[in-house]
């Protein structure tokens, strides 16, 4: 392939995300920088987080400059290379972006990875890369459910979340989800076993309160919180003494032009709870020791990572969109090509 094309930021959203907010070019395939390589796209995560990088605001990254393709992490395999360390051929993992080539500099955040030992490249950009592990270190590290405590995850049938509550029940907790839609409950209890699912959609939040009362008589002891919103604050009127309340996302919220905030914060203070605010990023240090437990739960048959793995760059708009329709069913995951 001659041609790199390339999923730019036009505009910033002001709220939803419109198709013209994006802008798909084609430029020439760029050269290897001195001391770096090239990287040939052939899998990249969407994922809520790149929402809030398209705005303008103070985050834990910079904001995607307007003319600069989406930031994505990718893998994908090294086409050209200036570098000592990186062959052409290599498959490697990192931040770069929704185009078909990707520039990387000596020094930047890229690492080798060895796709023999997953059946898809993909792997890496669920269970083995960020996705899985934030499920991993926000239980394991975070909030440490006891067996036998009661822990609320939201986002349930979600990437993380289904993955959260998983790990909950290896943990010994008794898992209760909250998903949209009854399909998304079914998967909850069928295929990640999951003791009760919570129906959200259409209820207000006393509705959904009340239906976690009934599941959770003693309140939760752990919330491993993926939505805000309405859903948190139901969540809030069902706290525990002393609850742990992981707050990992507020996907509920990305994309309102203006924040929604919490109602029942007063909850926090009556149960005497803690809220954790929690990023994946602090773990990257520890990403091999996770991902060797997330691979072994999974050659053991107790943990089940579902991938949405839809094609085309030209499809990206449509298909991220899926993140806040809540068509995702598992990770998901653009596919660009199969490699070189
Ligand atoms: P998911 O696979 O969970 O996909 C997003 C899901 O969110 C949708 O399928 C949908 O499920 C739900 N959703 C979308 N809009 C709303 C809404 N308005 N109200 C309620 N639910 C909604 O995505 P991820 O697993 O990748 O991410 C889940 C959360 O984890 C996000 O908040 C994300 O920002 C956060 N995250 C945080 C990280 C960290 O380091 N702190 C790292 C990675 C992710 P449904 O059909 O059930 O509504």
């Amino acid at each position: 392939m001659t041609v790199n094309r390339r999923f730019l930021l036009a505009h910033r959203p002001h709220g939803t995300p419109v198709p013209e907010d994006f802008a798909l070019v084609e430029q020439p395939v760029p050269a290897a920088p001195q001391g770096g390589f090239v990287v040939r796209n052939c899998y990249a995560s969407l994922d809520p987080a790149q929402r809030g990088w398209m705005d303008d605001a103070p985050s834990y990254m910079p904001p995607i400059p307007l003319g600069d393709p989406v930031r994505a992490t990718t893998i994908g395999v090294v086409s050209e290379s200036r570098s000592p360390d990186f062959a052409v051929g290599d498959w490697v993992l990192g931040l770069n972006g929704l185009e078909d080539y990707s520039v990387n500099h000596a020094g930047g955040f890229t690492m080798k990875v060895d796709t023999s030992i997953v059946d898809s490249p993909s792997r890496f950009l669920s269970a083995m890369g960020a996705v899985g592990l934030t499920a991993y270190f926000g239980l394991v590290d975070v909030a440490k459910p006891q067996p036998g405590e009661t822990l609320l995850v939201s986002g349930a049938a979600g990437a993380v979340g289904s993955a959260v509550g998983q790990i909950g029940k290896i943990m010994g907790a008794r898992v209760i989800g909250i998903a949209g839609g009854p399909d998304k409950c079914r998967r909850l209890i069928e295929d990640y076993g999951f003791d009760v699912a919570i129906d959200y959609k259409g209820k207000s939040v006393d509705q959904l309160a009340a239906e976690i009362r009934v599941a959770a008589p003693g309140g939760a002891d752990v919330v491993f919180e993926n939505v805000g919103g309405d859903v948190m604050d139901a969540e809030l009127l069902n706290l525990a003494k002393h609850a742990r309340i992981v707050l990992c996302g507020l996907i509920s919220e990305y994309n309102s032009p203006t924040r929604i905030g919490i109602r029942n914060l007063w909850q926090v203070l009556a149960q005497q709870a803690t809220i954790h605010g929690y990023l994946i990023m602090d773990y990257v240090p520890r990403f091999t020791e996770g991902g060797a437990v997330m691979a072994d739960w999974m050659a053991q048959g107790r943990l089940r990572i579902d991938e949405d793995v839809q094609h085309g760059l030209e499809n990206a708009y449509a298909i991220f969109m899926r993140l806040f329709s809540g068509a995702n069913t598992g990770k998901l995951v653009l596919k660009i090509a199969d490699g070189l």
